[in-house]
């Protein structure tokens, strides 16, 4: 094995079109830290856009992922049902309300908006999709689709699917409207347009699904009020419309909850998850109650990857650890201190921060500055060894840490994102 040459040297045999926020040549991740090829330590609060939940390397999942290595590689679905899918769908169980008791794999969160699709069709036999301004959920063709979050994602992919509804959710966070009335009465206008939209930019009886992520990612990080999404449950019921939640990037304990939803008190009939799951061998799903997925004809689903067996033994312990290390408790404890400390660095003369939000530690830090402002620190922070991400939308900076980051880790981060802002507010 040669040592490896600069990064552009490989970056040049990849395809242009990939975007990247950080130019770094990767070697090993252990816990909160990633470590580039030349030995250099970088914090990671980015976990592969939300996706290393518990950090890197975990001892346990590498372990397990060892003995599934030596025991059982890949399982295909068409053989029947392997044991570490087995395992995986009891777990599932445990985390899951008694209702959504119908599960499919596959491998990446687009192909799981892709059989939330299928199965939607399935069941209502209708063909529209109505989705929110801002929403992501992925990149091949029928979820780009679906998503809003950024023009260039579909540009050269046209022509689109059609029959796919856009309808504007409400932004409470980024007015500043934090009073429960404003925010049931900004919240009941945009149900009321979400309702003429259903009626005129296509009919009731043509609606299948209403796709919603319960925190908006790629677009903002702009977490839905619970009475908005209450408000499309009741929609959805009215016309018979699948109420489906992308929880790619906000289930797995990521706001808090082992999924967005038990938080507000509203139940999808069709759930979409993936990235932490199994803390980043790929795996990703679909849960609904079973009259639901009853309707999709034999033959429908599958995939050569859907449910490796590898990512099913992770998973089903990323389960289990999250459960036995209480990772719910460190999510409330690191929320206060992010958000505390961030509120607090807002706070200071001549800010650029004009607001701080999200839910668990799916945190966003919203800028008042010039195009460009969120990445530069993205790129500051990356000198000082902090890996961040921005989002699409907005002048946006979005902290996504590992799960489990202590304490000590936390106050690192912020001291490293504090620097990098100042020096780029300079
Ligand atoms: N939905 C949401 C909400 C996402 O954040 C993402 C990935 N960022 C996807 C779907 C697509 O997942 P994948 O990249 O695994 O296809």
């Amino acid at each position: 094995k040669t040592a490896p040459k600069e990064l552009s040297h490989y970056t040049s045999r990849l395809n242009p079109g990939i975007g990247r926020a950080h130019k770094l040549l990767l070697d090993r991740g252990q816990g909160s830290y990633l470590y580039d090829a030349s030995g250099k330590k970088y914090l990671d609060l980015a976990c592969g856009i939300g996706v290393t939940n518990l950090g890197h390397c975990h001892p346990r999942l590498v372990k397990v992922v060892q003995n599934q290595a030596a025991k059982l590689w890949h399982g295909q679905l068409c053989h029947g049902v392997h044991t570490a899918m087995a395992d995986l769908i009891e777990e599932m169980q445990t985390i899951l309300p008694e209702q959504l008791n119908s599960l499919m794999f596959s491998s990446t969160g687009a192909e799981a908006v892709e059989t939330a699709l299928k199965i939607a069709r399935s069941s209502t036999g209708r063909q529209n999709v109505v989705v929110m301004q801002g929403g992501f959920h992925g990149r091949t063709n029928a979820c780009l689709s679906l998503t809003t979050s950024k023009y260039v994602y579909a540009q050269t992919t046209r022509p689109l699917m059609p029959g796919v509804v856009v309808a504007p959710p409400p932004y409470a966070t980024q007015l500043h409207i934090d009073n429960d009335t404003d925010v049931e009465v900004m919240s009941k206008r945009c149900l009321a347009v979400l309702e003429d939209l259903i009626h005129q930019a296509s009919h009731p009886s043509e609606v299948a699904m209403l796709l919603v992520e319960p925190v908006l990612g790629e677009g903002g990080y702009l977490p839905l009020p619970a009475v908005y999404l209450r408000g499309l449950r009741q929609v959805c019921d009215k016309y018979g419309i699948l109420l489906t939640f992308d929880e790619v990037q906000t289930g797995f304990m990521r706001t808090g909850s082992f999924f967005a939803f038990n938080q507000f008190q509203v139940m999808p009939d069709i759930l979409i998850f993936a990235k932490g799951i199994a803390n980043g061998l790929p795996l990703a799903g679909v849960a609904t109650r079973q009259e639901i997925a009853n309707k999709c004809p034999v033959g429908t689903h599958g995939g050569t990857y859907a449910g490796n067996a590898l990512a099913c033994a992770s998973a089903a312990e990323v389960i289990r650890v999250m459960k036995e290390e209480k990772i719910f408790d460190n999510v409330a404890e690191r929320n206060v201190q992010f958000m505390d400390a961030l509120k607090n660095f807002a706070r200071e003369p001549n800010s650029p921060i004009t607001e701080i939000r999200g839910r668990g530690l799916m945190i966003g830090i919203q800028f008042d500055a010039a195009a460009g402002f969120a990445s530069a620190v993205v790129n500051a922070a990356v000198e000082r060894g902090l890996v961040l991400l921005n989002t699409s939308k907005y002048e946006v900076l979005r902290l996504i840490p590992p799960l489990n980051i202590t304490k000590e880790e936390t106050d690192e981060a912020l001291q490293k994102l504090f620097d990098s802002i100042r020096a780029v507010s300079k």
